[in-house]
């Protein structure tokens, strides 16, 4: 019989409770207009944000087929939602990758789904608001897209994916960091850390 060592079994890991808006203090850092425009973002909510945001998640939703699917796909089975450890370490509920979905899913339901259009209500679906800006940016940057959660989604949802598409609207509507640019664009960075 093959000499081996057998690992020992690992602790069970605490998953903490729930702690409803625990991190609402700590919205990341919204960077100053005139520190947003030189590298191309629009520094502040251009006019008429929420039309442009909501146009860019349809332009999204019909390039990118996977999105689509995932939005459309969840089941709520809530295999996801101790895995993130953006979650483990802070029991913000909205850091559950469900939860972190649902802030994107919501709207698009409301906009690109026929439920959503006519019983909002019903499907969890909710117009395109400050309040839910708001969320986006602290939530989906509080996302590292590491992406084990996808790992454990019996759907394969990738909750990174999510999460880039909407920095991607933030990118051209509100605020937003360099996430959607190319090298080159990205390279204005560095002036700001020397
Ligand atoms: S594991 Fe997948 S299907 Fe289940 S709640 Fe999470 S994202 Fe939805
Ligand atoms: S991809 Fe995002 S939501 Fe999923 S585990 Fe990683 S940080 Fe958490």
């Amino acid at each position: 019989m093959a000499d081996f060592e057998i690992p020992e079994p690992k602790e069970i890991p605490v998953i903490p409770r729930v702690q409803p808006g625990v991190m609402s203090h700590s919205a990341p850092f919204v960077a100053k207009p005139n520190f947003q425009e030189p590298l191309g973002f629009p520094g502040e909510l251009v006019d008429n944000w929420e039309e442009v945001a909501v146009k860019k998640l349809g332009e999204l939703t019909g390039k990118y087929r996977s999105l689509q699917v995932y939005l459309d796909s969840c089941v709520k089975c809530g295999a996801c939602t101790d895995k993130c450890h953006y979650y483990l370490g802070t029991s913000d509920p909205k850091n559950m990758p469900v939860a972190r979905q649902d802030l994107l899913r919501q709207v698009y339901r409301r906009y690109y789904t026929i439920a959503g259009q006519y019983f909002p209500k019903l499907v969890g679906a909710v117009d395109m608001s400050k309040e839910v800006l708001d969320d986006w940016y602290s939530y989906f940057h509080q996302c590292s897209q590491c992406r084990r959660c996808s790992v454990f989604c019996p759907y394969g949802i990738d909750t990174a994916e999510i999460s880039m598409a909407a920095r991607e609207i933030m990118d051209i509507s509100a605020v937003s960091i360099p996430y959607g640019q190319n090298t080159e664009q990205r390279r204005h960075w560095e002036h700001w850390w020397k």
